[in-house]
């Protein structure tokens, strides 16, 4: 068992605003582990704005650890030998619980979302993304998308209603089979998200998410109770406590889940299940990750969803740089999953 970290820094086509922050490009780490001569590859990408660890951080714990996580690694059944690493940062509890999963996976010559789930669907539908532009320019991309075979648009609210409100009702115009999901990232107090989801209900988005400027379960629930629009959640599920209590207090139609951003997978399974004790639905969306760590929440999606809404995994054209492009993947707005292993074209084959 050998596992090397491999750093890269790969610049976004343009810069991407955060949380108050404005990024030029997204990094993270490549983990490749050979054994047998065998290779499976993970990714550890702490989201800055959204994860609490630095990727700096992340490689640290790494580069200590490695040694523990090899011999980890090397246990006849390594998903078993993982609970040591529970201190860990939630980006490497992805990313090393993805590459015991993984290692399962080949031994028993199977794709991840088959050895996670026998029934699992060889496909994903996604979603394709709105950016900040004109109206002029929105249309012209999403008659691209359209074009591409995109079914689902996630468009950015929150910046001026009167603005929104004359662009979905431009695009439920032009493109009346799209199904259009809204996010609001926190824009608006209590009262106005009562106002602005009445206002925008008559395009009858398939959810809002993240209405609330400061949300709390109590506020959450209570918009919920008054919301013509399901409200999803996004920034305010980072953990199994946070989707307990939200499912407790019946405060959201919908969870989005980023499995980058929670951990192992056993934790984003049980959220999963939880969820449809409660009639929550979830959406799994990539943190912005390279194609490596986009392919392995592909892989989850297709082995513990059970309904056919779109995921957000189509993030890869934001990076002028890749581990693996959308391109291989992506066709008619579906996420294809292969059945072998995939080489990345980054790190260079050879290189470690
Ligand atoms: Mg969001």
């Amino acid at each position: 068992m050998k596992l090397t970290i491999h750093p890269y820094r790969f610049p976004f086509r343009s810069p991407l605003y955060i949380t108050g922050h404005t990024f030029t490009d997204r990094t993270g780490l490549i983990l490749q582990l050979n054994y047998s001569q065998k290779t499976v590859w993970s990714e550890v990408a702490p989201l800055p704005g959204f994860s609490e660890e630095t990727t700096g951080e992340a490689e640290q714990w790494l580069r200590d650890n490695r040694y523990q996580i090899e011999q980890c690694l090397t246990y006849r059944n390594p998903v078993t030998g993982l609970d040591g690493f529970s201190s860990a940062p939630p980006s490497v509890r992805f990313g090393i619980s993805a590459l015991s999963h993984l290692t399962e996976a080949q031994n028993s010559h199977q794709s991840l979302s088959r050895y996670l789930n026998p029934d699992a669907d060889s496909s994903v539908s996604v979603n394709a993304t709105l950016g900040m532009q004109s109206p002029e320019e929105a249309v012209k991309s999403i008659a691209d998308f359209y074009e591409q075979g995109f079914r689902t648009l996630k468009i950015k609210v929150g910046r001026n209603i009167q603005a929104d409100s004359d662009l979905l009702h431009r695009i439920c115009g032009d493109f009346p089979q799209l199904t259009l999901r809204l996010d609001a990232n926190r824009a608006w107090s209590f009262e106005e998200s009562v106002d602005n989801l009445k206002r925008l209900a008559r395009f009858s988005p398939e959810y809002c998410e993240e209405p609330l400027r400061s949300p709390t379960t109590e506020s959450l629930a209570q918009l919920k109770s008054r919301s013509p629009v399901p409200i999803a959640a996004d920034e305010s599920i980072r953990s199994l406590s946070d989707a307990q209590s939200l499912f407790e207090n019946n405060a959201v139609d919908i969870l989005i889940l980023k499995p980058m951003l929670l951990g192992e997978i056993e934790c984003i399974k049980e959220i999963v299940q939880l969820a449809g004790t409660h009639q929550v639905d979830c959406i799994f969306t990539s943190s912005l990750e390279s194609g490596v760590g986009r392919l392995i929440t592909a892989h989850l999606a297709a082995a513990f969803l059970d309904h056919h809404r779109a995921c957000g995994l189509a993030t890869g054209s934001m990076l002028s740089r890749d581990t693996i492009s959308d391109e291989q993947f992506i066709q008619s707005g579906n996420f294809l999953l292969p059945d072998g292993p995939i080489q990345p074209e980054y790190p260079k084959q050879g290189e470690s």
